[in-house]
């Protein structure tokens, strides 16, 4: 199934884009592992902490959401629970039409995503606009994010040049600071239009109920001046336990997701704005969204929920640089992706269960992970409970297995099958008669066979 997945989305992303990623994915993986060993005497010590931090949380998270809550409370604020992606949606509306609300500008949320929440709001016809740059293109071309922090890594820019010719933001022009020009210039009046401002929530700390959003834009600080109000949609696992924990996570943040110091813009959001202050939203409402972290709480691979989306074990994952990000079929891709997308789909685990075989296993991801994720270890518990769960999704994997167990047990059958595997160096792969072999030869160059070598060697071994 994986093999299939992977073969199917690998012929399907042309060249140049399979290019265009792998290049992508490199660079900055290459930028970060520097920058952290130039800049800190012992990065994995940094990594090893701030997974405990998550993980502390993680475990106690029954008296941080309380705390949190009443700190937002005491800030101003209302605090919203949500068990459900629908229930999350239906809160936003709310809030909405409670104030007459019809435009929204969305800063980047991934919980958002997860949710579907443009598109609910949409068909309750309320305009919610994305403002990150990369999440308008995705928006206006109907597509979907294919990166956690870059989600049009798999468009070039041309395809967004014509996307902006087609939807009236001028004539084609490639040019990438026309192109951000354009947005801008489109963007400004709808900030100033909107009567909502929508944003996530990197970060939230329990002692304080400081919300932290990064972005490199300052997209989140235009959807927080213009409008009356601000909604933030949270997952519940974003909790940090202290202020100071922030300046540990900021610095992991930044260089794991984009290899910089520091992202450009940080947020510390404590509530709605003043009497005494200017401007700012005069209403802010917190929505915590549950949608099955409870249940990947109680489950054994709950060491995912300490990700901080900083796409790092995407940036290094063999398998995500070949098929990119909509081959997971999930707003999260990559490793991250075939571990938190099984889990959250709940009672639809089977149509994903797939997914946790998208993996070498080379553990390449958790050596990134900036809060040390156990990934590999996850991937397995995954592939085994699909086994256990769902027997008819692990029998893709067992008839190359059988046929490996009859012929490693049956010394006949293998002498046999090594005479076979000689012609196979004389055999056009091309006129395999079965098809689904020649499919898989199709896109494969087979090394010259060195089959009986073992035997000869072992033979000369015990003669020296
Ligand atoms: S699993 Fe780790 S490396 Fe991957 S996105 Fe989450 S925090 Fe980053």
């Amino acid at each position: 199934m994986a093999r299939q997945l992977i073969d199917q989305f690998a012929a399907k992303v042309p060249a140049d884009k399979r290019a265009a990623v792998y290049l992508g994915t490199k660079t900055t993986h290459e930028k970060r592992t520097q920058m952290l060993l130039d800049q800190f005497a012992d990065p994995d010590r940094l990594r090893q902490l701030a997974g405990e931090i998550k993980q502390h949380v993680l475990e106690n998270l029954d008296t941080y959401l309380p705390q949190v809550e009443a700190k937002l409370t005491a800030n101003g604020a209302r605090v919203h629970w949500a068990a459900t992606g629908e229930e999350a949606c239906a809160t936003v509306l709310q809030i909405m039409q409670a104030r007459g609300a019809t435009k929204m500008v969305k800063a980047k949320t991934m919980v958002s995503e997860e949710i579907g929440l443009a598109g609910y709001l949409e068909k309750h016809g309320i305009e919610a606009l994305e403002t990150d740059l990369g999440e308008f293109i995705v928006q206006i071309d109907h597509d979907h994010p294919s990166h956690l922090v870059r989600p049009i890594i798999h468009k070039n820019r041309r395809e967004i040049a014509q996307s902006f010719e087609r939807e009236g933001l001028g004539v084609y022009n490639d040019d990438p600071a026309t192109i951000t020009r354009r947005a801008r210039q489109y963007l400004r009046h709808k900030y100033m239009a909107a009567d909502v401002g929508l944003t996530g929530a990197n970060f939230v700390s329990a002692e304080s109920g400081r919300l932290l959003v990064v972005t490199n834009e300052g997209n989140s600080r235009f959807s927080l001046a213009a409008p009356r109000c601000h909604i933030a949609l949270v997952g519940i696992e974003k909790l940090v336990p202290r202020d100071r924990d922030l300046g540990l996570f900021l610095n992991l943040l930044a260089r794991s997701a984009t290899a910089q110091s520091l992202t450009v813009y940080t947020e510390f959001i404590s509530g709605p704005k003043l009497p005494t202050q200017p401007d700012g939203p005069e209403e802010m409402h917190v929505i915590f969204v549950d949608n099955h972290r409870t249940e990947v709480l109680a489950s054994d691979c709950r060491e995912i929920l300490r990700c901080i989306r900083c796409g790092a074990c995407l940036n290094v994952c063999p398998v995500y640089r070949q098929v990119s990000g909509h081959a997971y079929r999930s707003v999260y891709p990559g490793p991250l992706g075939a571990v938190l997308s099984p889990l959250l789909a709940g009672g639809h685990f089977a149509d994903q269960a797939d997914l946790p075989k998208a993996s070498s296993l080379c553990g390449a991801c958790q050596e990134v992970c900036p809060v040390n994720i156990p990934i590999p270890d996850l991937l397995l518990r995954l592939r085994d409970k699909a086994k256990r769960e769902h027997a008819t999704l692990a029998a893709a994997g067992t008839p190359p297995m059988g046929a490996w167990a009859i012929l490693a047990s049956q010394p006949v059958v293998w002498k046999a099958a090594l005479a076979v595997g000689q012609i196979m160096d004389y055999l056009p792969l091309g006129l395999i008669p079965v098809p689904a072999l020649r499919a898989w030869t199709a896109r494969r160059t087979l090394p010259g066979w060195r089959g009986g070598e073992f035997r000869k060697w072992l033979k000369n071994r015990n003669k020296s």
